[in-house]
Order: structure tokens, then sequence, then C-alpha cells
């Protein structure tokens, strides 16, 4: 079985946010360390590209909506090259093997007694594709998060029988693991106990939308059609073209990672829809929260929206990665100021693990023959070896359970307490008396095999930076062998030769 993970399928109204970089950098960190584990990994991103947003947003521009997103959806992959995302399907919703998967999925649902036609009365938000309960209890007709006027829709609409699952989706959200973080599970127990009702799966008057196949003038809700996305992307490179084929290539996901705000639709409609189409529900539904910048909320009305590309540009994907990883709590809101995200890079990259290693390997150097020291034979000091072990067993622990902010802080509080050991041990001063030298040897192929450790710790979240290390320590992390076995203390080979140190990163400057 492949661990599929999938970031929410990107809505194509604008080039990716910070928000989306974030939530796919976080994704992409996932990917790449189960990949190191040895698993199968399938990691989904995409686009949603249907809809009455993206149908204005076109003709605003005079553009046809295809060609709208054909543009948009390159500006994502352009964005995810740049970014190194390791993703294995990117999938369109405008694809022909993605509307083929709706149709098919669709008649399963009718056929399973779920689809009927109604009237859909309310105020609707455009901007969030979604109908807005009792708006009149609010002060003004607007959504709460677009600020923008609502609209009145009086329709009739295909609608799912949502209110039949009311006790399997308890059922669902029952289990402890399927929402995290908790905090967000217990908002959705709330909003199923108040009763689930049929909502509707056709639009009228959108012609931007895959058509329902058997009634004229209504597409699909664009909800219903994306996500779709993540059982349709399985589907990309495969001969045979069908629902069943997709869900043996990929399904159930392992989880799904998405911001909050549409928690909702992945852990309550979602899997509604699966039952009823005689399918599996994913594993896990994990709500990520927002970025603030500075303490305020971004928004373009504001002027203040923090450009991810600028600072990709600025500062490299690296600093940024890290920053995002180990700063932010997954699940909790973050805060991105100019000034902490500067002293953290310096402190924790440049200072703490930079420093470390490039001046014990300068050490090594000048006093072994340009080599790493030869340690055999030499009585065990096992300080560091044995806060080794801990720091692995942890980091793995937390990363297994999705804390990767305090995997990311095991590894710096691992490079922290071995700059105390050298500091404390101070091999400058015990190398200038001879009979110190065996003791200088096992001090500094400690701390050096320590930052072998931290650099491979490093791989899935800051890879530039950890392939900078195992270049500084001669190139001795081998792609065909388990990563995890190579976490084991004692892997670097005494007398092994040590190049010229150079600085893994270049410190900051304030702007
Ligand atoms: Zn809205």
């Amino acid at each position: 079985m492949s661990f599929v993970i999938t970031t929410p399928l990107y809505y194509v109204n604008d080039k990716p946010h910070l928000g989306s970089i974030y939530t796919t950098l976080i994704c992409d960190t996932i990917a790449r360390y189960k990949r190191l584990l040895g698993e199968e990994v399938i990691f989904i991103t995409g686009v949603d590209e249907h809809g009455l947003k993206i149908q204005r947003k076109a003709k605003e521009k005079g553009i046809l909506p295809q060609d709208h997103c054909d543009k948009i959806s390159q500006i994502f992959l352009n964005n995810w090259k740049n970014w190194d995302i390791t993703y294995d399907k990117f999938i369109r919703t405008s694809s022909t093997e993605h509307k083929m998967i709706v149709g098919e999925f669709y008649e399963r649902v009718k056929n399973s007694d779920d689809i009927y036609m109604g009237v859909q009365k309310g105020w609707y938000c455009v901007g969030c594709e979604e109908f807005k309960e009792n708006p009149e209890n609010s002060s003004t007709l607007k959504c709460p998060i677009h600020q923008k006027n609502l609209e009145w829709k009086n329709e009739e609409n295909l609608f799912f029988r949502l209110s039949k699952y009311q006790s399997e989706i308890e059922k669902i959200i029952d289990n402890p693991s399927f929402i995290e973080p908790k905090e967000r599970r217990n908002e959705i127990i709330n909003f199923v106990s108040k009763g689930l009702k049929d909502f509707s799966i056709s639009r009228t008057n959108v012609s931007w939308g895959i058509a329902v196949p058997d009634i004229e003038n209504h597409t699909f809700y664009v909800w219903f059609d994306a996500l779709l996305g993540y059982v349709s992307a399985n589907n990309i490179g495969n001969v045979d073209q069908s629902l069943e084929s997709s869900i043996i290539a990929g399904w159930p996901a392992n989880i799904h990672l998405i911001g909050k705000d549409i928690l909702r639709f992945h852990s309550v409609y979602w899997p509604a829809m699966l039952l009823s189409a005689g399918m599996k529900v994913p594993k896990k539904v994990f709500g990520h929260g927002f970025l603030t910048r500075e303490g305020q909320k971004m928004g373009k009305s504001l002027g203040n929206v923090l450009d991810p590309e600028l600072l990709l540009s600025k500062y490299g994907k690296d600093p940024v990665r890290w920053f995002l990883i180990k700063d932010i709590s997954l699940g909790s809101d973050g805060d991105f100021q100019n000034k902490r995200f500067v002293d953290i890079i310096n402190n924790d990259l440049a200072n703490t693990i930079g420093n470390l290693l490039n001046r014990t390997s300068s050490m090594s150097r000048k006093w072994f023959q340009n080599r790493v020291p030869n340690n055999e034979n030499i009585s065990r000091d096992d300080t560091l070896s044995s806060l080794s072990r801990i720091t692995v067993d942890n980091y793995i622990n937390n990363f297994n359970s999705y804390k990767i902010d305090l995997a990311a802080t095991d590894v710096l509080n691992f490079a922290i307490n071995t700059n105390l050991y050298l500091n404390d041990k101070q091999p400058w001063k015990l190398i200038k008396d001879e009979k110190n030298i065996p003791l200088v040897k096992e001090i500094i192929y400690n701390v050096l095999e320590s930052t072998r450790i931290i650099g491979l710790l490093l791989l899935p979240i800051i890879p530039e930076l950890s392939a900078n290390i195992d270049e500084q320590l001669g190139s001795i992390y081998k792609k065909d062998i388990l990563w995890k076995k190579q976490l084991k203390w004692g892997t670097l080979n005494h007398d092994s030769p040590l190049p010229q140190p150079i600085p893994i990163i270049n410190k900051l400057d304030y702007e």
C-alpha cells in the first residue's frame, strides 16, 4: 500500500499565495520523510479550475475560462518547480481524466438513491462557493471571510442526501485520529451534532463547470467536482481510465492536509459522498492554521500581502522552509515577522548548526591531516551517542504523528547540546599537550558524527542545507542505503577526508 498525501486542489483565481506555499511545503516535507523511510509515496497536488468565480474572473479579463486556467495552472507548476516540490501527481479539474471520474462517481451516488431535484434558496458567497446559513442574524449580508456582498439564489438544483449519513459521519469523526488538530475536531463534532442537511451539488447558469450528464443546463457544484481530484489524480498516466482503476492505484488517502477554512468539506461532505459511492474514506484530515504578517491578517485591501516569490528570491528555499516548519506548530496559526525570521535563520542554521560543523571540520583538518580523526580503539564517551539515539527516537515519533515542528526542534536541540559539549570539552586547549591527542580525537569524532546525523535528520525538512552538510563531511550519504540505517551512531568513517570548509548557509541581513 502506498502512502497517499494530498494538498488541497488550489483554486486558480490567482497565483499561489503564502498559505498555499505553506501547505505544499508541509506536504513535501512529509512526503520526503516517508520516502526516506522506504515507503511508496503518492504525493498529490493540483488545481481546482471550475466555478462561478473563475468564470467571472475570466470574463473580467476578457479571456476564455480555459485560457485563464491554463495560464494560472502553469504558474502553479512553475512555483512547485522553483520550490522543488516533489509531488507525484498534479491534477487539473478541467482535464479529461478528471471529468470522466466525476461522471462515473455521480452515477454511483445516483444508484445509491442519494440524488434528488430540489429548490435551493439562500444567500451565497461566490468567493467561498458556499451558501451561508442565517446571514440575516448578522448585521450585514456580507461574507465574513471575503467581506463581499452575498448573492441571493433561488434555483432548482440537484441535492445530495447528506442527512442520510448522519450516524455514519458521527461514527467516523468520533475516531480521534480522523480530524486533527483536536480543537478543529470539536468544531466539526459540534457542527454535525446540529443535524446534517442535504446540500445541492449542481448549479444552473454556471457554464464553466462539468456538465451533469442527464440534466440540461446543470453543471456540478465546484466542490462535488473538485474533491474528486484526489481520486482522479491517480489516473494520470494510467492506461485504464476508470474510477475503479484510480481506486486501485491510490485510494484511500492517508492524509488530506488542508487549511482550516475547508475542513467541513473534507471531513463531513466528502466522507459522505465517498460512502454513497461505496468508497473508503480518507484516514485523516488535518486542518492547519492561517498565517498572519507582523501580527496582522494579510489581505489585498490591507496591502500587506507577503509575496512568496519575493521571499524565495531574497532568502532561498531552505530558510523559508525552516521558518514555516519549525516556528509554526502544525495546526496552529502562525505569524511571519521579518525580524524573527532573520533571527531564527541566523541563530538556528548559520550559528548553531553551520558554525558547529565549520569550526569542528577546521580543527579536524588542522590537527588530523585534513581528515576525520581515527577514533577506533579508544574508550567511549557516550554523551553524544546516547543523545543522538534519543534525538532520533523523538524525531521519528514526532514526524510519525505529524508534529513536524517538534521534529525540527529535536534536531536543533541536538545541535545546541553538541555545541555545549564542544565548548565544555575545549579540545583547542587539550591539543596543546600531546598526551591528550587520543582524547581530542574522540571529541572531534563525536562532534563530527553528531553533525552528520543532524544533516541526515534535516534531509526532509531543508534538503539543500542537508546536502551542504553532507558535502562538508566528504559526501558520505548513500542514497541506496536505507536512511534510517545511516542514522546509526558510528557510521562516519574514521580517517575519511574532509574538504575545505565553506559556510553551509550565509547569514541573512535585516531589511
Ligand atoms: Zn466568502
